[in-house]
């Protein structure tokens, strides 16, 4: 069986050699495990593997470089996110 399959980098566009050193990374969603807990936003990262590089929602990245860009946008919109969050108050 041929693995026809390519993978292109989430930031850059470059395309996925055999050889290179990827990663692979998820946006989550975490719960905090106590009541009332507000949802946070969650990046797992962790090196290049096959089987997991075709899940759905995984992001691919060429390199430390871009992954290092994932990460700066991610903490901003995480950052975005909690100030929206921040008051808080209960309305009942
Ligand atoms: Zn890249």
């Amino acid at each position: 069986m041929t693995w026809t399959e390519t993978f292109h980098c989430e930031i850059c566009g470059k395309q996925k050699g055999s050889v290179d050193h990827w990663w692979l990374a998820w946006m989550e969603r975490y719960r905090p495990p106590f009541p009332e807990a507000e949802e946070r936003p969650l990046l797992k990262i962790y090196p290049w593997d096959n089987m997991s590089a075709h899940d759905a929602d995984v992001k691919h990245l060429c390199g430390q470089a871009c992954l290092q860009t994932l990460v700066a946008r991610w903490m901003n919109a995480a950052i975005g996110a909690s100030a929206q969050a921040a008051p808080i108050r209960h309305i009942r």
